[in-house]
């Protein structure tokens, strides 16, 4: 009776471990594993996961260096060459290749996208590296698309390059002939404060949050009336930003009836936080407005700037 050759158990014993047929052996070698002839099952299932996680590492790595090489600005044809060469002992399939190429592209994006604008060398680099694989638009990952596209609308905006870069089409708004459209998007989600005004005997006051770092505070003295403000959701909106105004509809979603366009001219503040914008405006009612943005600093630019496009 032989015993394992990694971890020295016997084979055979009545409480003891079998040993790996001949046959499973062979298949783990196949996969590239190193298996001596003698190997318990336990000691097999070790290797496996060892080498899958040498292959994750590995894999990782590529991106890895896929995400340095285009910040050190090394051309897309050395890249793909170092791709090529790096994943060739893992005999990763084309398309293994192509998925690791759009984590590297979205890597890149969400880490330039720092200052909400992607720059148009990055955005040449995402898209030679991409062609490189023949990745075509439609294979983006919508979020890689959806970097790219914030940065071509912001540096359009910036550079006052009055070029659309969504259409009006679908949309539920009256737009104005003269406007023009640059953000357009659905599911957002919007709450205003309201306050209402009731007596009570004694409060502790209490804060009510509107946003991830923005609370609205109550009164705390006793026994008098006191006003209170609350977060009342509106549910989700389409939201359009045009050269003129901010329109927002909650029309065609459950929760309820609220539209209203609000000209860039009343806008008094726009304070971003880490999860929301919040409008601050010299209309006479609702005039504080909740967007619940995922990016709040991209929205934050095009707000300030949308009427360069005026
Ligand atoms: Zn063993």
């Amino acid at each position: 009776m032989a015993n394992c050759a990694i971890c020295g158990k016997r084979f055979g014993l009545i409480f003891g471990s079998s040993k790996v047929s001949a046959t499973d052996i062979n298949t783990a070698r196949g996969k590239g594993i190193d298996a001596p002839d003698d190997i318990c099952p336990g000691c097999l299932t070790a290797l496996y996961k060892r080498a899958q996680d040498k292959r994750t590492n590995a894999i990782n790595e590529i991106k890895d260096m896929v995400v340095r090489e285009v910040f050190s600005k090394t051309p897309t044809e050395a890249i793909f060459s170092k791709i090529q060469e790096a994943s060739r002992p893992l005999a990763l399939s084309y398309l293994y290749i192509k998925d690791i190429v759009c984590q590297a592209a979205n890597e890149i994006a969400v880490r330039d996208m720092d200052d909400g604008l992607l720059s148009e060398e990055r955005e040449r680099q995402i898209f030679s590296l991409l062609g490189q694989y023949k990745i075509q638009a439609d294979d983006i990952p919508a979020n890689i698309r959806n970097l790219l596209l914030s940065g071509e609308v912001l540096r359009n905006l910036l550079n006052c390059n009055k070029s659309p870069s969504f259409s009006t089409n679908g949309l539920p708004f009256n737009f104005q002939k003269t406007e023009l459209l640059i953000w357009a998007g659905t599911d957002i989600p919007i709450a205003i404060p309201k306050t209402t005004s009731k007596f009570v005997g004694s409060s502790i006051g209490g804060s009510v949050r509107i946003a991830k770092g923005l609370y609205l505070r109550g009164s705390d003295f006793e026994g008098r009336r006191v006003s209170e403000t609350s977060i009342v959701p509106l549910g989700s909106a389409i939201v359009a930003i045009t050269s003129k105004h901010i329109y927002y509809t909650t029309r065609g979603y459950a929760t309820g009836d609220a539209s209203k366009r609000i000209k860039h001219e009343k806008i008094v503040s726009i304070d971003p936080y880490s999860d929301a914008i919040v409008i601050s405006t010299d209309y006479a009612r609702n005039n504080i407005i909740c967007f619940y943005f995922k990016d709040p600093r991209f929205f934050m630019n095009i707000l300030q700037n949308a009427q360069n496009w005026a």
